[in-house]
C-alpha cells in the first residue's frame, strides 16, 4: 500500500513545519539533485510549461556539479538543502544530522530544509527551527522512485492533486524512467485547473 498523500496523523508532531501552501498554488519540488543528466532534462521541461519549482539538493552533488547548481538558481527556481550526504535523521545523531546540515548549507545558500526519506527526529527538528531553517515535507509524493509503481498508477493518483499542494519528484537516476514518463502529463493536468505554480518563500 503506497500513501500518495500523507495520512494527517503523521503530520501532528511536525504540525509547524510546512506540509501545505497557498489554496490557489501548487508546488513542484525534486530532491536529491543536481543530477548531470536528469536535472537539465527537468529544467528544460520547466522551461518549456514556464513553471518555476524547488530543488532540494544534497550538498555533495552541488559539489560535484556547481555549475548545473547555479543554472538552476539562474532559471528562477528555488533551492534548499537535503543534508551533505542524504542521512536519515532517525539513524543519525543529532550533532552528527546538524553538521551535515551546516556543510550542505556553505554550497546551498537557503533556508528550506528538506528532511531525506522524511525521516527528522523531534531534537533535529527544533536545532532546525533554531537556526533559521524552514523544514518543508509534502503533502503528495510521486513515487517516482520506485520501479514496482507503474506509470498508469502514478497518473491516477496525481488526477487528486489539489490546490495547496507540495509536490515530491526526484532529479536522480533511481527515478528517471518515471519521472520521464510522468511529470509532463502531469504538469499540463495541473495547468489545466489553473493552479498556479510556486516556489517556497
Ligand atoms: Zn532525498
Amino acid at each position: 500500500m503506497r500513501f500518495f498523500r500523507v495520512p494527517k496523523l503523521l503530520r501532528w508532531n511536525y504540525r509547524n513545519a510546512m506540509w501545505q501552501g497557498r489554496e490557489s498554488e501548487v508546488y513542484l519540488t525534486f530532491d536529491d539533485g543536481p543530477h548531470p543528466l536528469v536535472t537539465p532534462w527537468v529544467l528544460k521541461l520547466l522551461e518549456k510549461h514556464e513553471v518555476v519549482a524547488t530543488f532540494f539538493c544534497i550538498g555533495k552533488n552541488v559539489d560535484l556539479n556547481p555549475e548545473l547548481f547555479q543554472r538552476i538558481r539562474q532559471a528562477g527556481h528555488a533551492v534548499g538543502n537535503h543534508t551533505m550526504f542524504h542521512e536519515r535523521g532517525r539513524h543519525s545523531s543529532a550533532a552528527h544530522y546538524m553538521e551535515s546540515v551546516i556543510e550542505a548549507k556553505k554550497h546551498i545558500p537557503s533556508s528550506l530544509f528538506r528532511p531525506p526519506y522524511g525521516s527528522l527526529t523531534f531534537r533535529q527538528y527544533r536545532k532546525l527551527k533554531n537556526l533559521g531553517f524552514k523544514v518543508v515535507f509534502w503533502s503528495w509524493i510521486s513515487y517516482d522512485f520506485d520501479q514496482n509503481c507503474s506509470k498508469n498508477e502514478i497518473l491516477k493518483q496525481a488526477k487528486r492533486i489539489k490546490g495547496g499542494d507540495i509536490l515530491v519528484f526526484h532529479d536522480s537516476e533511481k527515478a528517471e524512467i518515471r519521472l520521464k514518463e510522468v511529470l509532463e502529463d502531469i504538469i499540463v493536468e495541473l495547468k489545466r485547473k489553473d493552479l498556479k505554480f510556486s516556489i517556497m518563500a
